[in-house]
């Protein structure tokens, strides 16, 4: 028996009588999903102020944390809190396949009718869970926390964040505040729907507003962070830049791309090709050289552009065929699963 495998068994050993064991039938309500990298020293706070606010609840819930190939011992710490408590569960990543990815591993082995993403760090707070899942019962696919009062440092932080919360906005027609703002509440089935990759999880809603779904935004308090640092630079404004480019043209033409490419193309062919007819009506009827004019060039330059820009739209095509046919594919590798489930296995990937 492997290490992994051995301790498994010795955990799923380790039933305390005063819990029950969940089981497929009994799904909880509320599935709070925490991707964490390093985060060894907030572990505890989260458990603690954690449990109080979803106890308070009286929903049934599970808590998922996704432990993206933390290196500081947060795995030891996470599996204590397994050993003690059902409500949580543990994806362990490889190594680290960033913040994206964990809340995807997070969202499929998600069990609940909502799924809460929450930061481990607790800038967000607990307390706001409450507020948010009361507002998606109102019939909301996704609510998003929009906080007040920010506690970062205003040129490195929020101000990008501004600028970054208006541009978003702006450019998909999403009107959200804070696009940064991690806690949210998810309906299971959207949150199941959503495939993501890169650093991408800042514009859920706005790939979820493709999908047609209700947003709703509920104000929540926003607290420094205790322990560890912040795991994002400087560089983060530029690829979020980057990311919104992306975005940008999955949501207006991921399906289609040859209508985006294929229509400037045919225009830029069409023009060309209308002064090619123009050329040769000079050089044929009126007998004038045309051998020197700056149109010639022009006329051939945009009938190549014309045919190579619908080009790329055809390509372009094949290429989204490609993207959106093989589901399932995974931008993570786990590397063991901590599940109060009987179905949970080791991954030997
Ligand atoms: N995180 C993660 N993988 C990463 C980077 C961050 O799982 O590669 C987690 C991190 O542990 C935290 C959350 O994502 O729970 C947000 O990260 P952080 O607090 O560093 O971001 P900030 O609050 O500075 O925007
Ligand atoms: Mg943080």
């Amino acid at each position: 028996m492997t290490q992994t495998a051995e301790n498994l068994s010795k955990i799923y050993a380790y039933q305390p009588e005063r819990f029950q064991t969940p089981s497929s039938e009994t799904n909880p309500r509320l599935s709070v999903v925490i991707p964490l990298y390093n985060e060894v020293d907030n572990i505890p706070p989260l458990y603690h102020e954690l449990s109080t606010a979803l106890d308070a609840l009286g929903d049934t819930y599970e808590v998922i944390v996704v432990d993206d190939g933390s290196n500081d011992g947060s795995f030891i710490e996470l599996r204590k809190l397994f050993e003690t408590d059902p409500h949580w569960r543990v994806i362990r990543f490889r190594r680290n396949f960033g913040q994206t990815a964990g809340l995807m591993a997070g969202f499929e082995a998600a069990r609940g009718e909502y799924v809460i993403t929450l930061d481990a760090d607790l800038q967000n707070d607990p307390q706001d869970i409450p507020k948010l899942i009361a507002k998606a019962d109102e019939g909301y696919d996704i609510v998003s926390g929009w906080r007040m009062e920010r506690k970062e440092p205003f040129f490195s932080r929020r101000l990008p964040s501004m600028l970054a919360n208006r541009l978003i906005s702006r450019s998909t027609g999403v009107a959200l505040h804070d696009y940064g703002c991690t806690l949210k509440v998810y309906r299971a089935d959207i949150a199941k729907h959503i495939r993501l990759y890169g650093e991408l999880h800042r514009f859920i809603p706005a790939i979820a507003s493709g999908l047609g779904v209700q947003l709703a935004e509920v104000p929540v308090s926003d607290r420094a962070r205790r322990f560890g640092k912040s795991k994002y630079g400087i560089m983060r404004t530029f690829k979020v830049m980057l990311d919104l480019i992306t975005v940008i043209f999955f949501l207006s033409f991921s399906t289609r791309p040859l209508h985006v490419f294929g229509g400037i193309g045919l225009v830029t062919g069409a023009v060309g090709v209308l002064i090619g007819v123009y050329l040769a009506f000079v050089r044929l009827i009126l007998q004038q050289g045309i051998g020197d004019r700056p149109l010639l060039l022009l006329s051939m330059l945009l009938i190549i552009l014309g045919v190579q820009i619908t080009g790329t739209g055809l390509v372009a095509e094949f290429v989204m065929r490609a993207y959106h046919e093989p589901q399932g594919r995974k931008i993570y590798v786990v590397r063991e699963e901590l599940d109060h489930e009987p179905g949970a296995q080791t991954e030997t990937a």
